[in-house]
């Protein structure tokens, strides 16, 4: 039997809001946080960007501070979401004023890389709801500023990624200026030990749910693989680009991986000079920049945006049909989170990955710990000749199309490691050996030969258990 919103005991004013964003039933997430969340119990979510875990935060608190009813406090606030990157603060804080709006309750976000005067003038007044980095927190606490002694509701959002990015003290140092009887909630996509010790710390007795699926990749992603030199990928990007090589699918807005900052830059730059427009956001790109560049790509006006994991991570932005992995995760489950941005609210999607040949590893990493299945497509007849600007060669000879990796069932990992540890820039070596698999070719991940066709056969995957992730997920 399906649950209902109604059913999980959520307000009348929460639940219009809902209709209006047209959700019809809660994600598991929601259905396992919502009830236990309104009782007033703290929670400890493991979680993902995309399985619906800001909606399972913000519906219960929005309800228990509608409730409560107490003053919006002078220079603090009621409620405070603490997320580790400007872009998830602004989108949280949007989906606040989405799912509060018949509440009446007022939401402000602070981020870094802004006017910190601006922040204090807004703040002054107090908020109902405050989506927050932490440094800018604790700029502002620091300036005398703002308080948290009127915190009724703490939320960490993406905990493992606040500490991948140095925020261990500023986290510790919130935790001792927030009242102790407030109600936490507590998410992180993976548990590492120090994470756990973070939740002993901030979480009395917490309610524990799980929505973390195994590392599957969202079922209508068709995922391609182009077999290319590290020194040749630009010339790939800018034939797929300029369409003058056809991959599958039409653009809409393309999203492109680099492992590095350096990297996403440098491919902008080599774009501008074949005349492509694109946009870059890594964590080197001041907040206007990031917004900017955010704001283009959503309304497609620059349709094509190179992104590092950290910038990307928790982004949601509807319409990107194609993903590139310009550059291969070093971390498997990072390409999980990767191609996630395509095919979002029920939409197709297309991604494509480049592997160079010392990235081999990385791609059999993909294969063997995840559901991934590549069909792989030929490099473009003239490729050469445009790699050494000489005009047109002699189309390569023919091959038979051959799939990369076909997989054993049942071989996913949970992806509990989800880009734990891995800031940008930062690589992890591919382990060295991997235990044989039976049923599956050795060496097939990155070796194998095979040229392919465009769009020829629909690779559909064949895992969709995906344990406990509803269609809108990232
Ligand atoms: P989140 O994991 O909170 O980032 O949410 C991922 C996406 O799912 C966002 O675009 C939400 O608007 C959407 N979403 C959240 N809850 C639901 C729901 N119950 N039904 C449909 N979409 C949802």
């Amino acid at each position: 039997m399906t649950i209902t919103f109604d059913q999980l005991g959520l307000s009348q004013p929460v639940l219009q809001a809902l209709d209006l964003k047209g959700y019809s039933e809660p994600t598991p997430i929601q259905a396992q946080a919502i009830p236990p969340v309104l009782e007033g119990r703290d929670l400890m979510g493991i979680a993902q960007t995309g399985t619906g875990k800001t909606a399972a935060f913000m519906l219960p608190s929005i309800d228990r501070l509608r409730a409560a009813d107490n003053q919006t406090p002078f220079k603090s606030c009621r409620m405070l979401v603490l997320a580790p990157t400007r872009e998830l603060a602004g989108q949280i804080a949007q989906s606040a004023k989405d799912y509060g709006a018949l509440a009446g309750l007022k939401v402000h976000s602070i981020v870094g890389g802004t006017s910190v005067n601006k922040d204090r003038n807004k703040l002054h007044r107090g908020t109902d709801i405050l989506v927050a980095t932490p440094g800018r927190l604790l700029d502002l606490i620091d300036q005398k500023a703002f308080r948290l002694d009127a915190v009724e509701v703490l939320v960490l959002d993406e905990a493992d990624q606040m500490l991948d990015l140095g925020f261990i003290h500023a986290l510790r140092k919130i935790s001792e200026l927030v009242p102790d009887d407030r109600q936490t909630l507590f998410f992180s996509a993976t548990m590492p030990k120090q994470i756990q010790e973070l939740v002993g710390k901030y979480c009395h007795d917490p309610v524990k749910v799980s929505v973390t699926p195994a590392a599957t990749t969202a079922e209508r992603i068709d995922q391609y693989l182009f077999m290319v030199q590290q020194d040749e990928k630009q010339a790939l990007l800018e034939l797929i680009l300029s369409e003058r090589h056809k991959v599958p699918g039409k653009f809409e807005r393309v999203l492109i991986f680099t492992r590095t900052k350096h990297g996403a830059d440098r491919v902008v730059k080599k774009l501008a000079q074949r005349g492509i427009p694109a946009n870059a956001i890594h964590g080197n790109k001041s907040q206007p920049q990031r917004q900017r560049a955010l704001d283009e790509f959503k309304r497609a006006k620059t349709p094509i945006l190179i992104a590092t994991d950290v910038a990307a991570r928790g982004i949601d932005i509807p319409g990107v049909s194609h993903v590139i992995n310009y550059e291969l995760p070093n971390v498997p489950e990072q390409y999980v989170h990767r191609i996630g941005r395509t095919a979002r609210a029920g939409a197709d999607g297309v991604a494509i990955a480049f592997c160079a040949e010392d990235e081999r590893a990385y791609l059999k990493d993909i294969t063997r710990n995840t559901d991934a299945e590549f069909e792989r497509l030929p490099l473009p007849d003239n490729f050469r000749a445009v790699v050494e600007g000489v005009g047109p060669t002699k189309p390569p000879a023919k091959q038979p199309r051959q799939r990369v990796s076909p997989k054993p069932k049942g071989g996913a990992r949970g992806a509990s490691g989800a880009a734990g540890g891995q800031g940008e820039g930062q690589q992890r070596k591919p382990k060295a050996k991997h235990p044989a698999r039976k049923g599956r070719p050795q060496g097939a991940g990155a070796g194998a030969g095979g040229q392919g066709r465009p769009g020829g056969n629909r690779n559909r995957n064949r895992n969709r258990s995906g344990g406990g992730q509803n269609a809108s997920r990232g």
